[in-house]
């Protein structure tokens, strides 16, 4: 199959909302009056996010669940999004399953497939995503205010434990490591909850690179600082956290894990049954894990409440 081909029948589906899509040189997208468009942009490289041999099922899946993970952290409804392929061959079988798993969500979502790009080289995803916000209301890092709480949706660790089992330096219960791995391997974005929170939040972001450092971006931003009480950060899936796990390497997951796309947020004690309404609304559960403080830096309560070293660096692709 050529590239052409390739386009035509994996990615052209006929657009409902946006104005013209996959086709001519540019789509076209015609966002509703008072409407702020949110634009992210996120890469999956082979051997870098996700092994060679990954379900291209769960990698078509994973690529889009990434970029609506960033419009649920700014509170932003899903609208399009944009494909950029890079295959090493056309093999049907696997662009088919791939497209599914990508459509799949993407359908869950209403988000549409408007356009992209496709050619040949290492396999190399690169989706763009656009969503929309009523102007001023988009959740930002930049809001957090000294006093207050901070919250994180869902449980955290879970692929990071998966990923410690798959490259053999764990061992895990099998239903357990099937469902760590369906949370490594298939995140649901918490674009509802994020919807939800608008107007709530005072500053939020998507758990992409571990809580710490991820909640060092909003601190940094909004010229605050935080205190964290471990035993409040819900480490881990149920199944998971029933386990006689090691508790540094508990800790390490959940507080520097990576890949959780778990929402982190803060609002306002005078809000919390608010925030308790967008959680059970959206169906997410949400963790109050701490507060933001005055004072800078970042302070981590153990499991007697002493004082911790914030150590747990997360991860950058640039550091060794
Ligand atoms: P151009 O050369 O003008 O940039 P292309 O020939 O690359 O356009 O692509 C033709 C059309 O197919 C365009 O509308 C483009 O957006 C779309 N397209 C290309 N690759 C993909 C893809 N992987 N998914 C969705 N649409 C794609
Ligand atoms: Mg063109």
């Amino acid at each position: 199959m050529g590239e052409f081909d390739l386009i035509r029948t994996f990615f052209t589906r006929p657009v409902r909302r946006a104005a013209l899509g996959v086709g001519d040189d540019c789509a076209l997208l015609a966002p509703a009056p008072g409407m702020q468009l949110a634009i992210s942009s996120d890469m999956l490289v082979e051997g870098r996010h996700f092994f060679a041999d990954v379900d291209p099922r769960l990698l078509g899946h994973k690529a889009l669940a990434v970029n609506l993970s960033d419009l649920a952290a700014c509170g932003a409804r899903p609208l399009a999004f944009t494909l950029a392929l890079s295959l090493p061959r056309a093999d049907t079988a696997w662009v088919g399953a791939f497209a599914q798993g990508l459509l799949a969500l993407a359908d869950a979502h209403q988000c549409e497939l408007i356009g992209g790009d496709t050619t040949q080289g290492p396999l190399n995803i690169c989706i763009t995503v656009f969503g929309e916000v009523p102007a001023g209301q988009a959740l930002l890092r930049s809001g957090a205010q000294a006093g207050d709480d901070i919250y994180v949706s869902g449980s955290l660790g879970d692929a990071r434990l998966a990923l410690e089992a798959l490259q053999g330096r764990l061992q895990l219960p099998a239903d357990v490591l099937a469902a760590t791995r369906q949370r490594l391997e298939a995140p649901s974005p918490r674009v509802a909850l994020g919807l939800a929170l608008r107007g709530i939040a005072s500053s939020a972001l998507d758990l992409s690179d571990g809580l710490l450092g991820d909640l060092g971006h909003i601190l940094t931003q909004s010229g605050v600082g935080a205190c964290i009480d471990t035993r409040l950060t819900s480490p881990l899936l149920a199944a998971a956290a029933r386990l006689p796990l090691d508790q540094a390497l508990v800790r390490k997951c959940t507080l520097a894990g990576g890949d959780d796309y778990e929402l982190c947020f803060t609002a306002a004690p005078a809000l919390r049954a608010q925030v308790a309404a967008a959680a059970q609304a959206s169906a997410t559960p949400v963790t109050r894990i701490g507060s933001v403080q005055a004072q800078s830096g970042l302070r981590l309560l153990g499991a007697d409440g002493e004082e911790l070293l914030a150590r747990f660096a997360s991860f950058d692709h640039f550091s060794a």
